[in-house]
């Protein structure tokens, strides 16, 4: 240990090289040791951890000193009846918000009493939208011209990078002398975003090849990736997805303690007219909660709770009783690659009986997307039906602040 901490502090070994000399466990211990030092903070409980770190420091972490524990809780069971997932779930959700789990297990308890949430995947198709520069507005228009014309020669030099990924899409979008180019795959059980990014830039050689259109930048922003953006809510990115369940009057009101008129107007002033006074780009009470929860529990990439919390709540009342959905038009998540190896997450997705590639290659990213689309609708309504009857500060004050019960 010290005669690394020792080339560490001279400059002679990079603190990143360490993997290169030792072992990961040790790199890790040597590391820590080292920023302790350079610091005066210790780490101990950083330093304490169940990953197999020598494969999070191949895949999924640089200058690793550790690991965050994040509480996970379970919500359900949720009546899922989608076309991938049809049965009963127990949801893990990793959250520091109290309350939080309390009130999806509240909505997961009604949904299950009303028989359970119908959900319906819409869309299917990752996005990388590579960027290039023209001449003259010909030149663009002659890309665009290509692209349209040339989908299956794009399709094979994107096949020629990925077994599994397959180029089902590519849009234009010329503004001046610049082209983007969105092109979306359906990436299986992958979230995808290095497999499409990887496509991608065969693609754009094979444009640049043809069009003598120069690319830029191989993410042009139109994707667009863990940016708010309301391309996004229009086209779709990842998975679309829609979950919908009716609620008879009597159980609103025995679960909620509220009815389905109160509920209708709390999402109309608030979802509706309060998020488009805000400009805001989803409408919805609380969907980013649910979609964190899940997606830190599960091994997906938090940062995709930026499109994947753009959701549309929706409540209609209905003869004795009321309708509520939500519409997700970009969650992006996956079942294999990314975080979805590491121990723990895995054991979350094993607990959604979606861990790893599905039969067919698809299925279990389906299934875990419609899962997920239920679980924002359990969150929705809960968090609806718990303002309609006043009781939302009430909730926290006795789950958040340190008691319980
Ligand atoms: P990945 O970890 O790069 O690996 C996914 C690979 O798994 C696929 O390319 C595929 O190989 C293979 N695979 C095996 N079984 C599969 C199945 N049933 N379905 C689909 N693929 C299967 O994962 P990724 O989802 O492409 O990328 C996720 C990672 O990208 C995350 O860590 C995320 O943080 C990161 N990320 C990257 C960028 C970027 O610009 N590169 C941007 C945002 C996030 P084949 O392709 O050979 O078939």
């Amino acid at each position: 240990m010290d005669k690394y901490l020792e080339r560490l502090k001279k400059g002679a070994l990079k603190l990143y090289a360490l993997e290169k000399e030792v072992p990961a466990p040790e790199a890790i211990r040597i590391r820590r040791a080292f920023i302790e030092g350079e610091t005066g903070v210790q780490l101990p409980m950083l330093g304490s951890f169940t990953m197999d770190p020598s494969s999070a420091v191949t895949r999924n972490i640089e200058n690793m000193v550790g690991a965050v524990q994040v509480p996970v809780g379970v919500a359900g069971p949720l009546r899922v009846k989608g076309e991938h997932a049809d049965g009963s779930f127990w949801v893990p959700l990793a959250t520091t918000e109290g309350a939080l789990v309390a009130s999806v297990n509240r909505g997961c308890g009604a949904i299950t009493r009303a028989g359970g949430a119908d959900v319906r995947i819409l869309r299917n198709g990752m996005t990388r939208a590579p960027v290039f520069s023209t001449r003259d507005i010909l030149h663009a228009r002659a890309v665009k011209e290509y692209v349209d014309a040339n989908r299956d020669a794009l399709a094979a030099a994107a096949a020629e990078t990925t077994s599994h990924g397959e180029l089902t899409g590519a849009m234009t979008f010329v503004t001046g002398t610049t082209v983007h180019v969105r092109l979306e795959f359906d990436t299986k059980d992958a979230m995808g975003m290095n497999m499409v990014t990887i496509a991608s830039e065969r693609i754009a050689d094979l444009i640049e090849e043809k069009t003598g259109a120069r690319l830029v930048a191989l993410s042009g922003n139109l994707c667009t990736d863990k940016k708010p953006a309301a391309v996004n809510g229009i086209l779709g990115r990842g998975k679309t997805v829609v979950a919908g369940v009716f609620l008879p009057d009597a159980l609103v009101s025995e679960v909620f303690k509220t009815d389905a008129r109160t509920i209708a107007e709390v999402n109309y002033r608030k979802n509706l007219l309060g998020s488009a006074r805000a400009g805001s780009l989803g409408f919805n009470a609380h969907a980013a909660n649910v979609i964190a929860g899940i997606f830190i529990a599960c091994g997906q990439d938090a940062a995709h709770v930026v499109e994947g919390s753009g959701a549309f709540t929706t409540v209609e009342a209905q003869e004795g009783g009321v309708y509520v959905a939500v519409t997700l038009p970009a969650l992006q998540l996956g079942t294999v690659g990314g975080g979805t190896g590491l121990g723990t997450q895995r054991e979350c997705l094993s607990l959604l009986g979606v861990a790893g590639g599905g039969t067919p290659p698809g299925a279990n990213a389906r299934k875990f997307a419609e899962i997920a689309g239920a679980a924002v609708l359990a969150g929705e309504l809960s968090l609806l039906g718990a303002l309609g009857a006043g009781h939302l500060a009430r909730a926290h004050k006795a789950l958040g602040r340190g008691r319980k019960g």
